[in-house]
């Protein structure tokens, strides 16, 4: 994770348009919902208004949109106009998603739209609508903002596209909660980006970062096996789950005993739950998981087993590492595997 330079610093860099900062930061503007470089020519915003991000990606996350002076999603100066027309497309929705078929309908070819915005935004089309829709979705759930009707009143002039991206995201607009089985969700902000959380109230079922691969199938499928709406909120369980998580990204606490609910077959529930016996700071291999559960054939099996695990961090499923002591596969990506493990090698 690379680490912001203190906050009176950037600000004044802010302040003096100072291109040495130029790449070592971003700035989200809660009051406009954009985000821009820290050389930015647009009016400055007060000190109380302005978050700090180290990635452009991790600014689209928390919901913000790019500049349109300062163009923070560039590496190159110019903006193809293929570049420039997708992102006006999905700006003008960005709850619906556009997707290869209606590419090619427009006469585009799928693999030119992915290729540019690979090498211009360093993500694919569908990533950085994925990444933009997630955004929007949580966008109430910002820091300092909690209740959703403000944000649904103010902040999404014409198109609702809040309304859009959580339906996308959600299944169910929030309004028809009332009355059914509600699954609460939460973002939590960690060192290592943003989270979601999900629990109802028996416990927590997920807990994932938010540009996790695949983790709106994943949440369709939980809404699936629990029959819940989800809505955002927060209860009991899930304080604390958020104050388990700043003990332990504090190195304060690094075990967990909170109430997790999972939705495995026998056989993954009992992968899962030998996961949780692997000591902090120590690793294992898909082979020694699988003795453990006195299976020792079942290797593969249990690699499976340890992919869908949704409840990230709480079941240490990034305690599992090759035979060769690589870091192999996880879904919230190999450089946060590396500092979960130096994170608990360093503070057991
Ligand atoms: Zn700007």
């Amino acid at each position: 994770m690379k680490a912001l330079p203190p906050q009176h610093v950037m600000y004044e860099a802010l302040i003096n348009r100072d291109s040495t900062f130029e790449g070592l930061f971003f700035v989200g503007v809660k009051t406009t919902g954009i985000f821009c470089r820290p050389t930015c020519p647009a009016r400055k915003p007060k000190p109380e208004n302005v978050v700090y991000f180290s990635k452009s990606e991790e600014a689209l996350y928390a919901g913000f949109r790019a500049c349109q002076r300062c163009h923070p999603l560039e590496r190159t100066p110019q903006t193809p106009e293929l570049i420039q027309r997708l992102s006006e497309m999905v700006e003008s929705s960005p709850g619906k998603r556009i997707t290869d078929w209606n590419l090619q309908e427009m006469g585009i070819d799928p693999s030119t739209a992915r290729r540019q915005f690979k090498r211009h935004y360093g993500m694919t089309f569908q990533a950085y609508q994925r990444a933009r829709r997630m955004g929007l979705a949580f966008s109430d759930l910002r820091e300092g903002e909690s209740v959703i009707g403000t944000q649904l009143n103010q902040g999404f002039e014409s198109a609702s596209g809040f309304w859009e991206a959580f339906q996308k995201v959600f299944g169910v607009p929030p309004s028809k909660a009332n009355g059914t089985h509600c699954m609460l969700v939460k973002r939590i902000v960690t060192p290592l980006g943003p989270m979601i959380a999900m629990a109802d109230d028996t416990g927590i079922h997920l807990l994932e970062f938010i540009d996790r691969k695949g983790l709106e199938t994943e949440i369709k499928w939980l809404q699936k096996k629990t029959k819940a709406v989800m809505v955002p909120g927060e209860n009991d369980h899930l304080k604390l789950l958020t104050e388990a998580l700043e003990d332990y990204f504090e190195g304060k606490k690094l075990t967990f005993s909170l109430p997790l609910i999972t939705h495995g077959t026998a056989f993954e529930e009992s992968a899962w739950d030998q996961l949780q016996r692997i000591k902090v700071g120590e690793t294992i291999s898909y082979g020694e998981l699988a003795k453990r559960l006195d299976n020792p054939k079942a290797v593969r099996a249990v690699a499976r087993a340890n992919g869908k695990n949704c409840l990230a961090i709480v079941i240490p499923c990034h305690r599992v590492i090759g035979a060769d002591g690589s870091l192999t596969g996880y879904a919230g990506g190999l450089w946060r595997k590396q500092w979960l493990i130096d994170h608990e090698k360093g503070n057991y």
